[in-house]
């Protein structure tokens, strides 16, 4: 694979694969035609911009759920119909973005943080994933805990891939879903919350906390880990809103 230094100009991309993961989430590959891909650590993002026909340009910030040590980045990205993701609702392989970065100081060192936990909301699993994957395929021996909160069980994203990491790097997941439905679902339900985290990761005060999601569910996590009197600087967040 071709490393090159971190960007700063911006770099045309060609989106390589688009899945529909959940009904409102499509994962985003994209690759640039050199091959030559940014040096990230797991947990930055970058802008991603879309220009159209007449040359008016969108641009947003997306987290990379993609280890370092591919050749594509991925990105989850909720459909929500709105301005870049209109655009984005229509676009088909091939077709061009542009990217700038990485950016962002919400960054994993495997050297630093021995035990984690990782709380994410919908599609703030994204830079979790791209911990998971790097700690997966550098053998750093991390002892994860991942606290995964959804709506509804169809909107969990890479299902089969978090249980896979079970086995493959001892990843102790457990999925929260908040609403009812008709969905079959046997696993935990509500908010995560003070409750949940001591129940489920009892040994939390030995852990580093990542948190990502929307700014709600970011400021509901702040709230738990006080109430678990974690010291915020073992907290560290990434918040979308
Ligand atoms: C650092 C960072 C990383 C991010 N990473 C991701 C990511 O990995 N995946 C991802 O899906 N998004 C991510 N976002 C959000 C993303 O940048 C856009 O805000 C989002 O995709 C909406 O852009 P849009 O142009 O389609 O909507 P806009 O036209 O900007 O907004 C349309 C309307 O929808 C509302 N809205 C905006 N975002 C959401 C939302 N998530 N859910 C519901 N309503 C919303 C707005 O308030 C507005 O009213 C990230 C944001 C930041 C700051």
């Amino acid at each position: 694979m071709a490393v090159s230094k971190p960007l700063i100009k911006r770099k045309e991309y060609l989106i390589t694969e688009i899945i529909h993961e959940t009904p409102d989430v499509d994962i985003f590959s994209i690759t640039p035609p050199d091959n030559e891909i940014m040096e990230f650590d797991p947990g930055m993002f970058v802008m991603l911009t879309h220009v159209s026909a007449d040359s008016k340009e969108v641009t947003r910030a997306f987290s990379i759920a993609s280890s370092p040590t591919t050749c594509v980045l991925d990105f989850y990205i909720h459909m929500i119909h709105g301005q870049l993701t209109s655009k984005l609702e229509n676009s088909k392989l091939g077709d061009k973005l542009l990217v700038t970065g990485p950016y962002g100081q919400f960054r994993f060192v495997p050297s630093e943080e021995k035990k984690v936990l990782f709380i994410a909301g919908g599609t703030g699993l994204a830079p979790m994933m791209s911990m998971l994957k790097q700690i997966k395929d550098q053998s750093t021996g991390t002892d994860v805990a991942l606290l995964y909160s959804v709506r509804y069980p169809n909107e969990i994203i890479r299902k089969e891939e978090l249980k896979s990491l079970e086995s493959e790097i001892g990843l102790n997941t457990t999925i929260t879903v908040t609403r009812e439905s008709e969905q079959h679902w046997d696993g935990e339900r509500g908010h995560i919350n003070s409750q949940m985290i001591s129940r489920h990761v009892p040994d939390y005060a030995e852990r580093t906390v990542f948190v990502c999601g929307p700014l709600e569910f970011v400021k509901a996590m702040r709230t738990a880990t006080s109430e678990l009197n974690i010291n915020s600087i073992k907290v560290k967040a990434d918040v979308w809103g």
